[in-house]
């Protein structure tokens, strides 16, 4: 069934509620997420520096928090990002020490925009309460990331972001869903800079432990 990119979000929020469904973090059943799930959503907040960036994340990608955001990614459970909020909300609030910050998030590509009807990093940061403001913009059509590695995706990212609005001054925190390489983050930051804002930090709802393990 084709519907229109706006509303298939909205539809598939709405059909969880109606169908029996598993915890997306452990699959036991008639429960959205379970609560030994939600206790592994629990922040748990780290720093990693990469390029240059400083990165905080609320979670490691591992385990019942990794499967639930492949679900809200990969199979339109978009009411999962209200379980992820908190991750990022303490990420963005370690990236800014507590001070307020404009909160950027790393743009959704159309592709992606138009395979789910949302964007995972806007959704996740409204559920937090933040205002996401959709400052940049691609400059440069890139590959996907996927299967690339760390050179590749630096190589792959550099120029794909440029600021379409005002930044100069701003103490802003970039945010994303997952960091992996920090390729795109730091391409991000990159952007932001060249128009003037002060890039405190990065702020993600959960790293890689291969990034972890790297760190
Ligand atoms: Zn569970």
């Amino acid at each position: 069934m084709r519907l229109p990119t706006l509303l298939r979000g909205a539809f598939a929020d709405a059909l969880t509620l109606v169908l029996p469904v598993d915890c997306a973090g452990c699959d036991a059943p008639d429960t959205t997420l379970c609560e030994s799930c939600r206790v592994a959503l629990a922040p748990h907040v780290r720093r990693r520096d990469i390029g240059g960036v400083a990165v905080w994340s609320g979670l490691a990608y591992e385990g019942p928090a990794a499967r639930v955001i492949r679900s809200l990614k990969q199979e339109g459970r978009t009411a999962l990002a209200a379980a992820l909020a908190p991750a990022l909300a303490a990420a963005v609030t370690a990236a800014g020490d507590g001070d307020p910050v404009m909160v950027v998030p790393i743009p959704t590509s159309r592709a992606a925009y138009r395979r789910r009807g949302y964007r995972v990093p806007e959704l996740v940061a409204r559920r937090a309460g933040l205002r996401a403001e959709r400052v940049l913009v691609a400059g440069r059509r890139t590959a996907d990331q996927r299967g690339l590695d760390r050179g590749e995706r630096r190589r792959n990212v550099a120029g794909s972001f440029v600021a379409a609005r005002p930044v100069a001054g701003r103490r802003v925190v970039v945010v994303d869903d997952v960091v992996t390489t920090g390729a795109t983050l730091a391409e991000a930051a990159r952007a932001l800079r060249a128009a003037g804002a002060h890039v405190v930090g990065c702020a993600t709802v959960a790293s890689t432990p291969r990034l972890v393990s790297r760190g």
